[in-house]
């Protein structure tokens, strides 16, 4: 089976009053636009890993995540699409939500484990599927190498230059992969890292084990609204109002946290006047669906 997937993310402009009164030119890469469900940068960090998986022979894939998982429903749409049984292991005590209701939907196994076995994933890879050869292992979150690698073409696929490219940050493969591409290429663009979790600073490290080599970036870990799939009611208006002002889905969890970031810094004056930024929208648009009560619509 060719593992292509042609890609297709336009650049769009977001104009506004904002970047107008500061002089700046905001676009927004439309990774989101990659695929429905494979959406965004998940599809970048499959590419490689699902290649291997088939160097390899292997045509079962066991990967891992919570119940809300972008991950998780992502793989499950990769596997149907390429020919692949899937498995998804979810932590947590089993429930039945949007998320998982789609990754069923395209034929992934779903197996519920407590918190405490979750931690240890090769071990679980072991006990469940340790005796078929035809399984293959993908950490959760996609977290790879090869995920990197995927995601670096992203920089490849850019016919302008950017003085920033800003990108929100969970495991932070998506972060190692850009900055790889901005490398490659030579290009004179800052990297902007908006982690998603609390204490983000940690992400230094989970970004720089995949680098190619030492770089400067930086990372905003003011933008986590009190941590992993948090949010309170500043993000959520902005959330309403940026989508209502551009037609352009986003969601609390990533994209949201990452924009709201840039307005933000937009605001307080942080990018010279005339500066181009360009903001990744790594897709999980599916996530609103976890969130419809938080926006009280
Ligand atoms: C998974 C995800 C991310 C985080 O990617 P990492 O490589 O884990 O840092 C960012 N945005 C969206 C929409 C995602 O689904």
């Amino acid at each position: 089976m060719d593992l292509n997937l042609e890609i297709f993310s336009p650049v769009h402009q977001i104009k506004n009053q904002l970047f107008d009164e500061k002089g700046l030119e905001v676009s927004l890469k439309r990774d989101d636009l990659i695929h429905p469900i494979i959406s965004g940068n998940k599809w970048r960090k499959l590419k490689y890993v699902l290649q291997r998986a088939q160097t390899e022979n292997k045509n079962h894939l066991v990967t891992f995540g919570g119940a809300y998982s972008n991950h998780l429903l992502a793989t499950a749409a990769a596997a149907a699409k390429f020919g692949f049984k899937s498995t998804g292991i979810v932590r947590g005590e089993e429930v039945t939500n949007d998320t998982l209701f789609l990754c069923r939907l395209h034929g992934m196994q779903l197996i519920f484990v407590d918190r405490e076995a979750y931690r240890n994933k090769p071990e679980l890879f072991v006990q469940y599927f340790g005796a078929d050869p035809t399984s293959f292992f993908i950490d959760e979150g996609g977290a790879s190498r090869e995920g990197a690698k995927g995601c670096s073409e992203l920089i490849d696929e850019l016919t302008e230059t950017y003085d920033h490219i800003f990108c929100a940050c969970g495991t932070g493969t998506t972060a190692a992969g850009i900055i790889n591409g901005i490398q490659k290429n030579e290009l004179p663009t800052q990297f902007n890292a908006v982690p998603v979790l609390k204490n983000g600073e940690f992400l230094k490290e989970e970004i720089n084990q995949f680098l190619s080599g030492p770089v400067d970036y930086n990372l905003h870990t003011a933008y986590h609204f009190g941590g992993y799939g948090k949010t309170d009611d500043r993000l959520i208006s902005f959330i309403k109002q940026f989508v209502a002002e551009t037609g352009i889905l986003i969601e609390p969890v990533y994209t949201g946290k990452m924009l709201y970031a840039i307005y933000d810094l937009a605001a307080k004056d942080y990018f010279k006047p005339g500066s181009r930024i360009l903001a990744i929208h790594s897709g999980g648009i599916w996530g609103l669906l976890g969130m419809k009560d938080k926006f009280q619509l």
